[in-house]
């Protein structure tokens, strides 16, 4: 039984000082009413605002043809200047180091052409145990390019038995104890599976000190949780825009390369036009100059139109601000997990597995169920609820701050608490 009531999330709902932004998205419906959507982090809604800035871009097309490029409020050429600032605020960079461009499994490998370049003593790579698996691809992939077998160069993370996250003090030893010979660590920001958000700053600095690069793929970090990677001195961070930032499916990625290396022109790099210097670009010169920053590291003239839609989300986030989303997304999660323990009170039915502290996650709880999981997962999505099932047994549900009401939670709890195995 949950002691709360629908009155009390009601009434949270009311004090929510982003209570507006709700609104301000399509909510899909389920049997003609709003459905409890709890699967932002991996597939964000739509802005309402998204249709038309993907129209005006078409309509900017249709009226300039070619010389869009250099036309109008906003045009094609500079068209990454428009969304860097807000990027940037996101991860806690400067506007320099990042830059919007392809999408994340690219980034990923350019990234790995600068960041991983091992030789025979150093060529480790120290990443989560059973990552996503686009990056496990990526790191197999490169190890192979390279020369090395995967099970030889790629140092996985496992969490200590019977516990389901990491603990920092084990990441930290396992960097200390391969020492010179890990070429990088990369791991996810925050885990897609358990919802742990690592200590990324910890990482960075042993990372460094055994001589190593560091990088993240902040997929389910970015747009969720608090990130300095400017001060943390991250070597480079690459997201997706689709998930918490709500820019549509296939959006276009993020890239992070902190100062230290974006200033510098020989960093070794896979080179096209769009990051060539901009006051030439066009003069089709021979010998590529690298723009300075991040910016340096793109390859294609931009993608407007899913770009347009980026910009509309990333301009919600600049209005906001990660404070004021950070401070929704905590109580939201907190409340979240005490309505479930409540239903926990008497045993133990659902096993939140994502870490207990603020500081170690975001909005995400990853709850592991028993033998009845699937069928519970059935119900719930009969009952209007969209989550996502990972098999053998977890389902993750993410309450996003920009559009999940606390009721949206209590909704959801009420529903885990009328299901019968
Ligand atoms: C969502 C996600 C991806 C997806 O990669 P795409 O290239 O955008 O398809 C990759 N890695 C992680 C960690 C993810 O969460």
């Amino acid at each position: 039984m949950i002691r709360h009531t629908l009155s009390y999330a009601r009434e949270m709902d009311q004090k929510d000082p982003l209570r507006a932004y709700r609104d301000k998205f399509w909510i899909p419906k389920h049997q003609g009413k709003d459905t409890i959507y709890l699967c932002g982090n991996s597939l964000g809604l739509q802005p309402k605002e998204t249709k038309n800035a993907i129209l005006n871009e078409l309509e900017h097309w249709k009226e300039y043809g070619v010389e869009g490029h250099f036309k109008g409020k906003m045009p094609w050429m500079y068209y990454h200047q428009f969304l860097l600032e807000q990027s940037a605020n996101i991860v806690g960079a400067k506007k320099e180091e990042v830059v919007v461009m392809n999408t994340l499994t690219t980034n990923l490998h350019l990234m790995m052409v600068s960041f991983y370049r091992p030789n025979k003593e150093r060529y480790k790579i120290i990443m989560e145990g059973g990552a996503f698996p686009s990056d496990q691809y990526a790191m197999e992939s490169q190890a192979k390019w390279h020369g090395f077998a995967p099970e030889d160069a790629i140092i996985e993370l496992t969490p200590r038995d019977g516990e389901y996250t990491l603990r920092t003090e084990d990441i930290l030893d396992v960097i200390r104890k391969e020492g010179d010979k890990v070429a990088l660590v990369m791991l996810g920001g925050v885990n897609y599976y358990t919802g742990q958000f690592y200590d990324l700053e910890s990482i960075t600095k042993i990372g460094h000190e055994v001589g190593a690069n560091v990088g993240f793929d902040l997929a389910h970090a970015a747009g969720n949780v608090p990130l300095h990677l400017h001060d943390w001195e991250v070597d480079f961070a690459v997201w997706c825009s689709y998930k918490y930032m709500n820019s549509g499916p296939g959006g276009s990625s993020g890239l992070f390369v902190h100062e230290k290396h974006g200033k510098n022109p020989d960093m070794p790099r896979f080179a096209g036009w769009w990051g060539h210097d901009e006051g030439e670009r066009f003069l089709m010169k021979k010998g590529f100059v690298p723009m300075s920053g991040a910016a340096g590291w793109q390859l294609s003239n931009a993608q407007i139109l899913s770009m347009a839609a980026h910009k509309v989300s990333l301009d919600m986030f600049q209005e906001i601000g990660m404070t004021q989303l950070r401070e929704k997304s905590e109580k939201l999660v907190a409340y979240m997990e005490r309505l479930i323990n409540e239903l926990n009170k008497e045993e133990e039915k659902f096993n939140i597995i994502t870490p207990k502290t603020a500081k170690d996650r975001g909005c995400q709880l990853s709850i592991l169920t028993g033998d009845g999981g699937k069928a519970l997962f059935d119900f719930l999505t009969e009952n209007g609820v969209i989550a996502d099932w990972r098999e053998p047994n977890v389902i993750r549900v993410a309450a996003v701050p920009l559009y999940n009401s606390f009721e949206d939670v209590y909704r959801f709890v009420e529903l885990l608490d009328k299901f019968e195995a």
